[in-house]
């Protein structure tokens, strides 16, 4: 399923991680020569690819939102 690209975090290991609209993670590493995503590495990068589109193959596959980006996005209005 095609997904807006939302936002994005690094993780553990310093790879970035697309954040979809649907609030799954996507990783979007820049490893040449095998896998070339050279805007990755840059913040100019990022956000030129925010909001355009990438297929999201959790969606596919029907699995859970992820909990993490969901929090991040989904924050309550009203502060406890
Ligand atoms: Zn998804």
């Amino acid at each position: 399923m095609q997904q807006k690209i939302i936002g994005y975090h690094q993780d553990e290991l310093g790879d970035w991680v697309a954040e979809l609209a649907c609030h799954h993670g996507q990783h979007v590493r820049h490893k040449p020569p095998f896998v070339n995503r050279p805007w990755v590495v840059s913040v100019a990068g990022r956000k030129k690819m925010l909001n355009r589109v990438l297929n999201c193959v959790r969606c596919d596959r029907g699995e859970a939102a992820n909990e993490q980006i969901k929090a991040k996005y989904c924050q309550k209005t009203e502060q406890g």
